[in-house]
């Protein structure tokens, strides 16, 4: 039994295969760079997973395995089968952590989670976004300032169609004008969902150090939380419930 944070980074890898530009930002796929910078500290074990694989590589072994699963996506949501969704979303209410980055707001299990179309407002003109900390006190805003700037971004703008987040932790704004819920936290059964908006393909979002300390801070703060026995929360295959009588 490791006591590492084993974190399983999920990929749809479609724009890094089919565009030369997304492909010169991205070498190793989106993954293979969230894995550069979570591998850093020596507190996680991490695995990646991708939509060709058998299963979307998130077979039941694989998520049974999973504290905490980032997810990427944008172009290929439809192509996820619903079984995977379906066992992603228990999972989560079991206990895994979930931190849900950028297009992955449109995700099947992110939607499904959230119980809202997840639709939003957006721009690619590579302008400027100012990502503010509203609750300094929270762990993912651990070694933060009191904000951060990402010099080239797709806009993501207000009315973001989710319910109100358990926790706020950042507003975006924009230089167009715009401002956007950047920082969600939520409560689904025993397992934490963050979603996070920075990292559009075609800009090195994923590099900059704010972007990865927040990336770091939520899958620490995401982790299932020991239960009294020790124990970590185990992983069931879903159950028909019992109609109550
Ligand atoms: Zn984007």
């Amino acid at each position: 039994m490791t006591n590492k944070i084993r974190v399983t980074i999920w990929n749809e890898y479609f724009h890094e295969k089919e565009n030369k530009k997304v492909a010169e930002v991205y070498p190793k796929g989106i993954h293979g760079a969230i894995a550069d910078f979570l591998g850093e500290d020596g507190d996680m074990e991490i695995q990646t997973a991708t939509l060709d694989q058998p299963e979307h590589g998130l077979t039941e072994e694989v998520l049974a395995g999973t504290d905490v699963l980032l997810w990427w996506g944008h172009k290929a949501h439809y192509d996820v089968k619903d079984e995977i969704v379906e066992r992603v979303y228990q999972r989560v209410l079991e206990g895994m952590g979930l931190i849900v980055l950028h297009s992955a707001h449109h995700s099947k299990v992110f939607r499904k989670l959230m119980g809202t179309s997840c639709d939003l407002r957006w721009r690619e003109s590579g302008e400027k976004e100012r990502v503010w900390v509203v609750e300094q006190g929270h762990p993912i805003a651990e070694g933060l300032g009191d904000y951060f700037e990402i010099p080239q971004t797709e806009m993501y703008g207000e009315r973001f169609e989710i319910p109100a987040p358990d926790c706020l932790v950042f507003i975006s704004w924009f230089e167009g004008g715009e401002v956007f819920r950047s920082g969600c936290c939520y409560h689904r059964g025993k397992g934490k969902v963050f979603y996070f908006r920075p990292g559009h393909e075609t800009f090195p979002i994923y590099y900059q150090p704010e972007v990865q300390q927040v990336i770091k801070n939520a899958v620490r703060w995401a982790k299932p939380i020991p239960t009294k026995s020790g124990s970590i929360p185990v992983y069931e295959p879903s159950k028909p419930l019992e109609p109550l009588s």
